[in-house]
C-alpha cells in the first residue's frame, strides 16, 4: 500500500512543493536519474525514474536529467547505456535533450580539485590503499592522520599534475580531502577523492590516468546541471554531510539538496546488479532479459506493460523506513492494467481430446466470442467449433472429488460460446491406463446466445477446435527463488542456494485458438480462465512461444490447496 493516503503527498513531494513556495532554488524544481552504465536496469530503477522524472512532470516547469554516472571505467560501457535509454523511455519518461554524462565534467571536476588543493582542503596520499583503510579506524575508534597529510600545497599540485599525466602507479598516491580524522561519521574522515586508474574509459578514452569517486563527482555533477533536489536511497545518509562539504568547499553556485528514500525490495527476487549478474554468469538464467527476472528487459519480454509498473510504483509510495513489498502487488497491477485492455482467447495447454459423438462430422458452427467484457468497445470475433475438440486434462476427472464441477462421466459442463456437453465415455490407453480421450454427446439446444440455452450447468470450461487450433509452446514462470527474502542471507547462506528449481516450466504441444495466428512479438492476450500470456521473441512463423505473464486467480486451486485467503 502507498504510506500515504490518495490525494496526498510523500515526502519528498512535500519538501519539494514548500521548497516552491519559498521560492527556495529560484522556484523552479529540477531533479536527476543517475544511473551507472555498467548494468541493465530493474524494477527498483523503475521507483527512482518513476520518482525523479514523476516529480519534473508533476510541478510546473520541473525538469528532469538523465546523467550517466560514468566515473568508474573498468564496468561500463556504451551498450548499457543504450539499453538504459531504452529502458527509460520505454517506461514512459522523456528526458528531451537532458541526456548528460558525468564524464563530460572531468576537466571541472579535476579544476575543482585543484582548488581544494589550494585551499588547503585536500592533499595527496601515499599511503597504499589497504594502509588507508587501517588508517580510518572504526565506528568505535577515531582514524589516525597520514603522514602525508601535511604536505605543501606546491607539493601536493604538483603530485596532482602527475597523477592526472600518467606518471604514478595505480594505488601509487589518492587524492584525499582534509576534513577531520577523528569525525564520528567515518565517510568524513578524509575521504578519498581522486584515484590512479590506467585504464581506457568507454567515452573519455585513455586521456584520463585519474578517476574521482562517486562522492566527490555527484555533488558537482548536481551542482553544474543545476538540480535543486538530489533523491537516492537511504544508503547515501551518512554521506550527506560529506556531499555539503563538497558543495561548500568548491564554492559552487546551485546548491542542490540530498534526499534519502527507501529503496525498493520485492520478495521472491534480488535487486542488487551485482547478484542479478552472478545469476547471469552462472548460467542460472538464459541472460539479462530472462523473464523471471526483476530487470526491466525481463518484464518487458515477460509482458509487463509500463503502465502495469507505473502504477506499481504509485501504489507502493516512498518513503523514508526499510520494507519489502510483496511481488503480488507487482502481479496485481499488471492483472488490473490487462484485464482493461487484453484480447480474450481461448487456449488449452495440455490438451484432452474431446469427440462429440453425435456432432456432425465436417461440419464447422463459427460461434461469436467477446473479445474483452470489460471493453465493448474491442468487439467480437468467432470461433470455429466442431466434432472434435481439446479440453483442459485438469478439467476432466474420471472420480471428480467434491464441489469438482467441471467434466466427468455422466456429468455436463457448459462449453465456453458453445454447447452443454454431456461425458458418456471415457478410452484409455491400455497399457497406461491414462485417458487418452472422452466422448460427449452436445445437446444443440443449449447453444450459448441463441435464447435457448436456458438450461443451467455449474461448470463452464474452453476449449479449441482440434482441426482449427494452432499449436504453441507457453512458458509458465514461479518464483525466481524458492524464499520470500533471498536477499537478506542468512549467516553462512549464499542467495544462489535459494534459486528455486522449478522457475522455468516450459509446456509444448498446447492447442491455442486461431486468433492468435499472426500475432506479433509482445502481443498480450488472456487465455480465458488462465492467466495473460505474451508473444515470446523466440516465436517465429512455423512456432508460437507465449509466456505466462501472470496467472488468473484460480479458484480451484484455492479449494483444493486450502488456501482460503490471497496472499497479499
Ligand atoms: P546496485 O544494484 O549495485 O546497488 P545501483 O542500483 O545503485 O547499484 P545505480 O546505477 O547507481 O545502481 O542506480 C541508479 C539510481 O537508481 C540511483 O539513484 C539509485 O539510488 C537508484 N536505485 C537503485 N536501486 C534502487 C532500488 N532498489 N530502489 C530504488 N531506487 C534504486
Ligand atoms: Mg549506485
Amino acid at each position: 500500500m502507498a504510506e500515504h493516503p490518495p490525494g496526498s503527498q510523500d515526502f519528498i513531494r512535500a519538501i519539494v512543493s514548500r521548497d516552491l513556495d519559498a521560492q527556495k532554488h529560484g522556484g523552479v524544481v529540477h531533479t536527476r536519474f543517475p544511473p551507472e552504465p555498467n548494468g541493465y536496469l530493474h524494477i527498483g530503477h523503475a521507483k527512482s525514474i518513476c520518482l525523479n522524472f514523476g516529480i519534473a512532470r508533476e510541478f510546473a516547469g520541473g525538469l528532469c536529467n538523465l546523467r550517466f554516472d560514468d566515473t568508474n571505467p573498468t564496468k561500463e560501457n556504451m551498450e548499457y547505456v543504450e539499453s538504459i535509454q531504452e529502458d527509460v523511455r520505454w517506461l514512459g519518461f522523456d528526458w528531451e535533450e537532458r541526456c548528460f554524462f558525468a564524464s563530460d565534467y572531468f576537466e571541472q571536476f579535476s579544476d575543482y580539485a585543484v582548488l581544494l588543493i589550494k585551499k588547503g582542503k585536500a592533499y595527496v596520499d601515499s599511503l597504499s590503499a589497504d594502509d588507508i583503510r587501517c588508517y580510518r579506524g572504526t565506528l568505535t575508534e577515531p582514524g589516525r592522520e597520514s603522514p602525508y597529510r601535511t604536505r605543501s600545497v606546491e607539493e601536493n599540485l604538483h603530485l596532482f599534475a602527475k597523477m592526472r599525466a600518467g606518471e604514478c602507479e595505480e594505488g601509487a598516491h589518492a587524492l584525499r580531502a582534509r576534513i577531520d580524522m577523528a569525525s564520528p561519521n567515518i565517510n568524513m574522515r578524509d575521504p578519498t577523492l581522486y584515484r590512479i586508474r590506467r585504464v581506457p574509459h568507454h567515452r573519455t578514452g585513455t586521456t584520463w590516468n585519474i578517476y574521482p569517486t562517486y562522492d566527490f563527482a555527484h555533488p558537482l555533477s548536481d551542482a553544474l546541471e543545476g538540480i535543486t533536489h538530489s533523491l537516492c536511497t537511504l544508503e547515501f545518509e551518512d554521506h550527506r554531510p560529506l556531499y555539503e562539504w563538497v558543495l561548500n568547499e568548491c564554492d559552487v553556485a546551485c546548491h542542490s539538496q540530498q534526499i534519502e528514500f527507501a529503496r525498493l525490495n520485492l520478495t521472491y527476487t534480488v535487486l542488487s546488479k551485482r547478484k542479478l549478474a552472478g545469476l547471469i554468469e552462472e548460467g542460472h538464467v538464459s541472460g539479462w532479459n530472462d523473464p523471471r527476472l526483476p530487470t526491466l528487459m525481463g518484464l518487458r519480454r515477460r509482458g509487463y506493460t509500463p503502465e502495469a509498473i507505473r502504477r506499481f510504483c504509485e501504489h507502493i509510495g516512498v518513503a523514508k523506513r526499510e520494507n519489502v513489498v510483496d511481488v503480488a502487488l507487482l502481479e496485481h497491477c499488471v492483472r488490473e492494467d490487462l484485464n482493461a485492455r487484453a484480447q480474450r482467447v481461448m487456449a488449452v495447454l495440455r490438451p484432452l481430446r474431446v469427440v462429440l459423438t453425435n456432432y456432425p462430422e465436417g461440419c464447422v458452427e463459427e460461434l461469436t466470442a467477446v473479445n474483452n467484457p470489460e471493453d465493448p468497445t474491442m468487439g467480437t470475433r468467432t470461433v470455429p467449433f466442431s466434432r472434435v475438440l481439446y479440453i483442459e486434462r485438469d478439467d476432466f476427472r474420471e472420480d471428480p472429488p467434491k464441489k469438482y464441477f467441471r467434466l466427468a462421466p455422466g456429468r455436463e459442463v457448459r462449453l465456453r460460446y458453445a454447447y452443454i456437453i454431456e461425458c458418456v465415455d471415457v478410452i484409455k490407453d491400455e497399457r497406461t491406463g491414462e485417458v487418452v480421450e472422452v466422448h460427449c454427446r452436445y445437446d444443440p439446444d443449449t447453444k450459448s446466445g441463441s435464447g435457448r440455452s436456458a438450461r443451467k450447468v455449474k461448470g463452464t470450461i474452453h476449449w479449441v477446435s482440434a482441426a482449427h487450433a494452432l499449436e504453441a509452446e507457453i512458458r509458465l514462470f514461479g518464483h525466481l527463488f524458492s524464499v520470500p527474502d533471498p536477499d537478506h542471507e542468512k549467516a553462512g547462506q549464499d542467495y544462489r542456494s535459494l534459486i528455486n528449481p522449478n522457475s522455468l516450466e516450459s509446456v509444448r504441444g498446447c492447442q491455442v485458438e486461431r486468433a492468435l495466428q499472426g500475432a506479433g512479438v509482445g502481443q498480450r492476450f488472456q487465455f480465458e480462465r488462465q492467466g495473460y500470456f505474451c508473444v515470446d521473441c523466440d516465436s517465429t512463423s512455423q512456432a508460437l512461444v507465449l509466456n505466462r505473464i501472470v496467472a488468473l486467480r484460480d479458484s480451484w486451486s484455492k479449494i483444493e490447496h486450502g488456501q482460503t485467503q490471497d496472499r497479499r
